[in-house]
């Protein structure tokens, strides 16, 4: 059973703290209040970032051993209680539990490697007499931690993409304040829990709820903060960036992924991917599959098919194991989604299958004849709606693909080399996946976008890199 509906706390320098403001956290799929959580004052605030500050140089003097030991502790305390995580994520979010499940073991992993990667933050030698006037000189670097972390995260990953921040974060020696997803703290609240038990010392972590404008912009602006790892929608991680100044700032926002399925691809082996990549959390997953351009040839059968997987998908309570789609975050999210689909079909676009709330769950939706201006082609839904269009070229598809404000991952699926090769060169995203939907994430490889899709990369690897400052040391043996 979850622990979470008694009064949550804050974690402000190693004590779990109340505060006077307390808001109730309503389960979005049964309404049932799940808990009480704090809507931290100011106090409570600069008495984080205090916390955070005091403990920069005890994380940055820690040796990496000890971080990495931190960090595998975590990793079995959170194995050892996986089920219980797994729950926490299906009721908070309405993330039915089999993919609850995933995110767990998933973030588990991102663990892992950040305990490997916090043994291997090495700097290279320079051969600084490769430039005239530069004999005589040893050089080397060095990456030292960046300090106080200013971590925000979304609903949607709750316990991973926290992981993608305190990991990194941990491993390279740097302080966290942390603000989780108002709808989701109790996944935060969880691993905060864990860590104090995994030896995290004092004031290296400390977790503020409360609402993301009035908590965020004192992050985003306060200067003993450093960095700001932000993942969200981009309207959010836009305003993040102006207001952040010199701050470093990595954003991992929104996307409208595509996938392109050429000719001869042997559909029956890809549809049920497909489907899972359009439909899996209701499709509120950044790299989400909304996007499906199926070369003419294929297109009629790939669309028949998708639709009789589609129509098998079970719908309901997210703590049953046989759901596979459930209710969006928030009703307010459920009317957005069903104007967004009235809105294109009275602009001529075909419902296939779904535009329907069945027991307050937003049926899987398959439109096509979808113009591209329309929101649910060219915005990010956020929802269980995919839009499958046919194309005649494959440079036809790539334009396509392209037309569009993000650019996080997208996927080409192809028996032809060159083809693949082409799309790698023309499709401007972060990632591309051959032979696979964007959707595709393990959680050490470099993930990040292009436009409106942010700026920066996670993979720890990669976020060790944005949360640590390269320093040069020069020895002139002359
Ligand atoms: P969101 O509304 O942007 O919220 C993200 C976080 O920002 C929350 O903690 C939120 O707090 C906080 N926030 C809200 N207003 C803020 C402000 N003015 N200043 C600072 N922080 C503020 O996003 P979401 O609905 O939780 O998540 C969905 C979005 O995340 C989608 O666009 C999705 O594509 C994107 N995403 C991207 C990736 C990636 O890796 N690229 C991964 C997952 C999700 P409150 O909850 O208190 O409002």
């Amino acid at each position: 059973m979850i622990d979470s509906l008694t009064k949550k706390k804050l974690l402000i320098q190693g004590q779990w703290v109340e505060t006077q403001e307390y808001k109730s956290l309503i389960s979005p799929y049964s309404g049932e209040i799940i808990g009480e959580i704090p809507v931290a004052s100011h106090e409570d605030l600069e008495l984080a970032i205090q916390s955070a500050y005091k403990a920069k140089n005890i994380m940055a003097k820690m040796p990496a051993h000890q971080r990495a030991m931190i960090l595998e502790n975590l990793v079995t305390l959170l194995t050892e209680r996986a089920e219980e995580a797994s729950e926490i994520i299906a009721v908070e979010a309405a993330k039915p539990i089999g993919a609850a499940r995933i995110e767990v073991t998933r973030t588990i992993q991102t663990y892992k490697f950040a305990a490997e990667e916090a043994k291997r933050i090495n700097g290279e030698t320079i051969s600084l007499d490769a430039a005239p006037g530069g004999e005589g000189r040893l050089a080397y670097t060095i990456h030292e931690p960046i300090g106080v972390v200013g971590a925000i995260t979304p609903f949607n990953f709750p316990m991973n993409l926290v992981a993608h921040k305190l990991g990194p974060a941990i491993a390279s020696g740097n302080t966290i304040v942390l603000k989780p997803a108002s709808q989701t703290p109790l996944s935060a609240f969880f691993i905060g829990e864990l860590l104090q038990k995994a030896g995290l010392p004092d004031g290296a972590l400390n977790i503020i709820t409360g609402s993301g404008s009035v908590i965020g912009d004192k992050i985003v602006t306060d200067k003993r903060i450093n960095m700001i790892t932000f993942t969200g929608s981009p309207t959010v991680g836009i305003n993040i960036r102006n207001k952040a100044g010199l701050k470093r700032v990595t954003l991992e926002l929104g996307s409208n992924s595509a996938a392109i399925i050429d000719k001869g691809v042997d559909i029956n082996k890809i549809i049920q991917r497909c489907v899972s990549g359009a439909f899996s959390f209701q499709g509120q997953v950044c790299i989400s599959l909304q996007r499906i351009y199926v070369h003419e040839d294929e297109y009629e059968a790939f669309l028949s098919k998708f639709v009789t997987e589609t129509k098998k998908l079970k719908l309901g309570d997210p703590r049953d194991s046989s759901t596979d789609v459930s209710a969006l975050i928030h009703p307010s999210e459920t009317e957005r989604v069903i104007g967004w689909i009235q809105e294109a079909k009275s602009l001529g676009a075909k419902v296939v299958t779904g535009g329907l709330v069945e027991g307050g769950v937003l049926q899987p939706t398959v439109l096509v004849e979808v113009n591209p201006e329309l929101k649910v082609s060219c915005q990010e839904v956020f929802g269980p709606v995919v839009i499958i269009d046919k194309f005649s070229s494959i440079d036809q598809a790539i334009d396509k693909v392209n037309d569009s404000r993000f650019g996080l991952q997208a996927g080409v699926y192809t028996g032809n080399i060159h083809t693949a090769l082409d799309a790698v060169d023309k499709l401007h995203v972060g990632g591309v996946m051959i032979n696979d939907i964007p959707t595709f994430r393990v959680d050490q490889m470099p993930y990040g976008g292009v436009k409106e899709s942010g700026m920066g990369r996670e993979g720890i690897k990669y976020a060790i890199e944005e949360m640590t400052e390269l320093k040069l040391v020069v020895l002139n043996r002359n």
